[in-house]
């Protein structure tokens, strides 16, 4: 019989692979008390509180002023984006390469999603604001992307000049940092997700973050139908007028879930950080091959390590060796570019009216067909991820490394 070549594949995930007794404990917790929903509960002496307590502690945990949860990551950029009081005739710039819900939240509020390069980090080019920006922009979207902290510095000084609000998503990030400080601080709002694929989840769950007292009224507002109720006023006194808003308040159940996962952020980080230390010293000088740059290592979240390979056609056989030997390793990765995706091909909103693109005589208009981003397409046809995971091991991480140095020798040379 044929021995098994190679070690099993190792399980992917972060934090649903850590959910264990604190998420029960906490979860049976709002259901003993019969308290699932987040402003008032059976008994009036004792309002409900995981959903307060989640902010109270994702504020401290980031470091900044307002916390406030969301239904999702998706809903967390369209209460961002109403905040900033973004709509028809507004520009959001965002890069091509990023999560379908950074392009629709824009959509979603009216305004036009300007596409920009990525640059090796896969993250924004800062230089992309001075070449995109109109008279009509009106914020940045930076996307922290898989865990790798943007280049929040020249960012921030070059929209703030500018005077666009810049928006966070740091959805695929929480617990990264730029510079010593959490992302999610470098900017005027900032957003997470609680979805199943992220660094903590509840499912499905979002937050929004801001240290303007402005912002965080009117992202209460905008997630609570407009309403702003006393437990919100305790902390930020209403001055901002009532005005139409959808309803993204997140329930005690997923606030349990996610607050349980919130003080494990720290430990996951580790395990990835230590995991990749044993990996990138030893495939850092493969020739025809580089690691993504990173704009502050010390920050990166450490579940995904990037292969650029100087050759995109490298790349299949690159993966092919990689995956028979159990590495688990993919092409895409949590995000797409927007131009390839059918909603931006169309072109359409739910309702026509509602299309940013509606004035545009041809379709797709240049600045939303492959051949403008001669940059992302080339950048993202020559990598390779390869995931880190709460349960992989040292020797897990060790196989990662062994396998792509042979790999690396017998595909490249
Ligand atoms: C996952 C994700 C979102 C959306 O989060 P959901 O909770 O799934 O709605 C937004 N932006 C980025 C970059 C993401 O990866």
């Amino acid at each position: 019989m044929k021995a098994p070549a190679f070690r099993p594949r190792p399980a992917p995930g972060l934090g649903f692979q850590a959910i264990g007794a604190e998420e029960e404990a906490l979860v049976l917790d709002v259901l003993r008390r019969k308290e699932p929903f987040r402003y008032y509960g059976a008994d009036p002496a004792h309002p409900p509180g995981m959903t307060a307590q989640l902010e109270q502690e994702f504020r401290a945990y980031i470091g900044t002023d307002y916390a406030l949860a969301v239904t999702s990551g998706s809903a967390a950029l369209e209460v961002a984006m109403a905040a900033c009081g973004i709509g028809p005739g507004d520009e959001v710039i965002v890069t091509a390469w990023s999560w379908i819900a950074c392009f629709t939240s824009i959509v979603r509020v009216g305004a036009r999603p300007v596409l920009a390069e990525i640059d090796e980090s896969f993250n924004l080019d800062p230089k992309e604001i001075a070449r995109l920006a109109t008279p009509r922009t009106r914020a940045v979207m930076v996307i922290h992307y898989q865990g790798v902290p943007a280049a929040m510095e020249p960012i921030e000084l070059e929209a703030h000049r500018r005077g666009l609000y810049v928006i966070e998503d740091c959805a695929q990030s929480l617990g990264s940092r730029y510079r010593g400080r959490q992302i999610g601080t470098w900017s005027d709002i900032a957003t997470y997700s609680f979805q199943y694929n992220k660094v903590a989840t509840s499912g499905e769950g979002g937050m929004v973050v801001t240290r303007d007292q402005r912002l965080y009224e009117r992202a209460v507002r905008m997630s609570d139908l407009g309403s702003y109720r006393p437990v919100h006023a305790a902390q930020v006194p209403s001055r901002e007028p009532a005005f139409v808003g959808g309803q993204f308040r997140m329930s005690e159940l997923s606030a349990a879930v996610a607050l349980a996962q919130l003080r494990k952020v720290d430990k996951i980080r580790d395990h990835c950080r230590a995991l990749q230390a044993r990996i990138v010293p030893r495939i850092q000088g493969l020739k025809g091959l580089r690691l993504r740059p990173v704009a502050d290592p010390t920050g990166d979240f450490g579940f995904e390590i990037y292969l650029l390979l100087d050759r995109h056609e490298h790349v299949a056989p690159f993966r092919e060796k990689l995956d028979a030997r159990n590495v688990n390793c993919g092409a895409r990765t949590g995000t797409y570019p927007q131009y390839n995706r059918d909603y931006v091909k169309t072109g359409l909103a739910h309702a026509p009216g509602l299309s940013p693109f509606r004035d545009f005589k041809d379709w797709p208009a240049p600045g939303y067909r492959p051949e403008d981003f001669p940059r992302t397409e080339d950048i993202t046809k020559r990598f390779l991820a390869l995931p880190l995971g709460w349960r992989y091991t040292a020797e897990d991480a060790d196989h990662i490394a062994d396998s792509v140095i042979a790999v690396h020798r017998e595909v490249i040379g």
